[in-house]
């Protein structure tokens, strides 16, 4: 099929602003280059903060947002002929990728570490004119870039959890693992039950914990929670103040705290809150922090507890390819394609913003 000489695209041309529906050239693509078609973009609650310049990166505008995308293979170059596990790819196949590594940074080579790669080239962040952020009709997806096929019997719906939220809980308890893990018997609070909270919740429930605690203030989320394998769920709006909320979470994991805290809210007096939730030898998990505020803590309180406090960002392709094997295996048995609470036209993007800033859709989704 012929490379189409444009593609629509809702281009974020200054922060603040509505998304203007634009027609991209679609730029010439180099040896290795892939285009894809659009099949499905997730929102992320990144993108609500982005188009309104909250983040503490300020990427220049214009950009055409979108990290979370399956994309179907439009056009193929000869050199590529797997993914990167070495499953063999055709044109119309459902691909997902990272972002691209340069592969020779300090981060890459020494740390093998690729998330914190030096001179790492993005998706939804990009220039506009680059066409490569998933609130478009095609999307390049650069030479060298890690990408995974998505299998027949997963569906782009339950695929696409695995682009952002997913493979970011999946590294998160890489980096958990490292440190004792959840054990068998534990109790792990989880605050916030966004799409990250949720993977969060859906992986702690196949180590054997005792409890999983969801905590947050929308009823909604947490009754979906339960399905995702939340053993307790706690609406913390509930409480008229901390000490009663925490007194109560400290109770239902037999009074002695949580083993496990995993902070997905993104608030920073969660995050604070935390610290009291924590049993003795506690482990602290954060995952969703992204402000550049500052909060008030009692350092001690992490010393007295002997408590380990972890930080993980992002994922790589590993993460990407685990996430995917996990949701296939467990497609039966959890509600993974209802992450996506609702669909939209491309050109219905700033709606679809609007709703997720507003808390209405659990995670909004742009269909071509
Ligand atoms: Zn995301
Ligand atoms: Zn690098």
């Amino acid at each position: 099929m012929d490379i189409p000489k444009t593609s629509k695209a809702m281009v974020l041309t200054e922060f603040k602003k509505p998304l203007e529906l634009l027609d991209i050239p679609v730029p010439e693509l180099g040896p290795g280059d892939m285009l894809v078609k659009v099949d499905l973009a997730s929102v992320c609650g990144t993108d609500v903060h982005l188009a309104r310049d909250e983040l503490s990166m300020h990427p220049p505008t214009p950009i055409i947002m979108g990290h979370e995308t399956v994309g179907e293979i439009f056009h193929l170059p000869d050199s590529v002929k797997t993914d990167i596990t070495g499953a063999p790819v055709k044109v119309g196949d459902r691909i997902m990728w990272s972002h691209l590594f340069d592969g020779t940074c300090y981060s890459c080579k020494v740390l093998h570490e690729p998330v914190m790669c030096e001179r790492s080239r993005g998706y939804g962040f990009s220039n506009a004119y680059e066409l490569r952020g998933g609130y478009a009709e095609y999307e390049v997806v650069l030479s060298g870039t890690d990408f995974v096929r998505i299998p027949d019997d997963v569906t782009s719906e339950e695929a696409v959890g695995a682009c952002c939220a997913g493979r970011t809980v999946v590294n998160a308890f890489d980096g958990l693992s490292r440190c004792g893990g959840i054990r068998p018997g534990d109790s792990v609070v989880v605050t916030g039950v966004g799409p990250v909270g949720l993977f969060a919740i859906v992986l702690a429930a196949q180590t054997g914990a005792a409890k999983i605690i969801a905590v947050d203030i929308s009823p909604t989320r947490l009754e979906f929670s339960k399905r995702w394998g939340a053993t307790d769920i706690i609406n913390a709006a509930d409480f008229k103040d901390s000490a009663e909320k925490v007194k109560y979470i400290r109770d239902l994991c037999g009074g002695r705290g949580a083993d496990v805290v995993i902070e997905c809210s993104g608030s920073l007096p969660v995050f604070a809150e935390n610290l009291d939730l924590l049993a003795y030898y506690g482990k602290y998990l954060i995952i969703g922090q992204t402000s550049e505020q500052a909060v008030q803590i009692v350092p001690n309180k992490i010393q007295r507890k002997s408590a380990v406090v972890i930080g993980s960002h992002s994922g790589d392709i590993r993460h990407y390819i685990k996430c995917l094997k996990f949701v296939q295996a467990n497609k039966g048995k959890y509600p993974f394609g209802e992450i996506i609470s609702k669909k939209y036209k491309l050109e219905e993007a700033n709606q679809a913003l609007e709703d997720m800033r507003a808390g209405i859709a659990l995670k909004a989704a742009l269909v071509n």
